[in-house]
């Protein structure tokens, strides 16, 4: 049967041959997912319906075992939100069980010298994604939005919609944001010289893999599977761990920066803080739960009252749906694109499991980060202590890009 083709400069998946049965399962989910032929995104979603294991995400975990036995380096992680909501899997837990004191107790233990929150980089992605849509809704320019977080929808623009280049936010994506923070905010407070950080972005996302290769700030990329093979090598019995707290200045995310792992949640995390930077004051209630993007519906749509906007925000889950939809966008002015069927919950970078449980599982992973938003406290990006500081005392003076600059928008593979 015809399979999906794998190049060995993908910087994402890697196939070993010798698993390969030729069953052509593959093909049909790249089709189904993104409706492609024989292009790659790097979502990785062949691999989870793979049914040898055929297909894998280009490992690199070896080499950050190594660096982290080289003392010479100072070994940092920063963790994507999903992933403390699917690491439970490969130990006997419950679908979607909560367990991020345990991801960070993990990391500890496999020796990371910082284990750091890449919500908090979701809340700034958030801040500065905010900003951008007022101004573009002052101006009328651009609109709609599409979201830039997802890098294989940022490849998907490039190659096969690239009249809507100027479309996509310039923010950078959540890692990009918490990179560029380690290697200056937090290098210079801690006065350690950036070059001698190794900065890994654990995450669920195999694409993430393609986009760190244009990021210098970030040097690896694990999955949580490969998580998991860290810890089975290095003998570390997760399920005896006790829950420890990420470290301060980068380590803590709001319930919005934590909702990104679901599809819908950065629209959801985007408008409150938009709201607030128009008026002034706190978004009422419905946008604490934003049921008309939420949920694994293809094409979930809603009109939004900012007061001084009325503004149509659309969500697409799974990549293939921009097909059916592509005509309508530009009555739009808010796009959210998340290649991933349910969202980073259901990235290629989760472990493996029954391909008939995916959707339930999903579903249960997404229900477990909305019900953190909800007993979380601080559920505004704009409320986040840590947030806040950042700003008044590096931010805000010019330390820093936030920003792609527009060359570097799409990424090129
Ligand atoms: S799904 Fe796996 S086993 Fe089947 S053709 Fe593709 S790579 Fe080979
Ligand atoms: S990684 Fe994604 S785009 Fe590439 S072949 Fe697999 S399903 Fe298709
Ligand atoms: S939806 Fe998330 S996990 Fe999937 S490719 Fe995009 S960023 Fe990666």
């Amino acid at each position: 049967m015809e399979r999906v083709s794998v190049s060995k400069n993908n910087l994402a998946i890697d196939r070993i041959e010798e698993r390969c049965i030729h069953c052509g399962m593959c093909l049909k989910t790249c089709q189904e997912n993104n409706n492609l032929k024989n292009d790659c995104i790097n979502c990785g979603q062949c691999l989870l319906t793979c049914p040898t294991g055929a297909l894998i995400p280009k490992y690199c975990y070896k080499t950050v075992l190594n660096y982290l036995h080289d003392t010479s380096y100072q070994v940092v992680v920063i963790t994507s939100p999903a992933v403390r909501v699917a690491i439970g899997d490969a130990f006997g837990y419950e679908a979607g069980s909560f367990l991020e004191g345990k991801m960070v107790s993990a990391l500890k233990a496999l020796g990371f010298a910082k284990v750091f929150d890449t919500t908090f980089g979701a809340d700034l992605t958030v801040m500065e994604e905010a900003k951008e849509l007022v101004n573009r809704l002052e101006t009328q320019k651009n609109l709609p939005m599409f979201t830039s977080c997802c890098p294989s929808w940022v490849n998907y623009v490039s190659k096969f919609y690239p009249e809507k280049k100027e479309n996509i936010s310039t923010c950078k994506s959540p890692i990009g944001m918490i990179g560029a923070m380690v290697k200056s905010y937090y290098a210079e407070l801690y006065e350690i010289n950036p070059n001698q950080i190794i900065l890994v972005a654990l995450t669920p996302c195999v694409s993430k893999k393609e986009e760190i290769y244009h990021n210098p700030d970030v040097d690896f990329c694990l999955t949580t599977s490969e998580l998991v093979l860290m810890l089975k090598e290095m003998n570390i019995d997760f399920n005896t761990l006790k829950d420890e707290e990420f470290d301060k200045l980068l380590g803590k995310g709001s319930g919005a920066g934590l909702i990104f792992g679901a599809s819908g949640g950065v629209t959801e995390a985007v408008l409150r803080t938009a709201y607030y930077l128009i008026n002034h004051e706190k978004a009422p209630r419905k946008f604490y739960e934003l049921n008309a993007v939420r949920g694994e519906k293809n094409f979930k749509e809603t009109i939004i009252d900012l007061k001084k906007y009325q503004i149509k925000v659309g969500v697409i889950n799974k990549l293939a749906t921009i097909k059916e939809v592509k005509d309508k966008l530009d009555a739009y002015d808010f796009i959210e694109v998340m290649t991933c069927p349910g969202g980073c919950v259901g990235g290629a970078g989760q472990g493996l499991v029954a391909i008939n449980k995916l959707p339930e599982i999903r579903e249960k992973r997404i229900k477990a980060l909305y019900q953190d938003d909800e007993i979380n406290k601080v559920k505004e990006s704009y409320e986040n202590e840590e947030i806040k500081e950042a700003y008044q005392t590096f931010i805000n003076k010019g330390k820093v890009k936030l920003h792609n600059e527009k060359e570097k928008i799409a990424c090129q593979n």
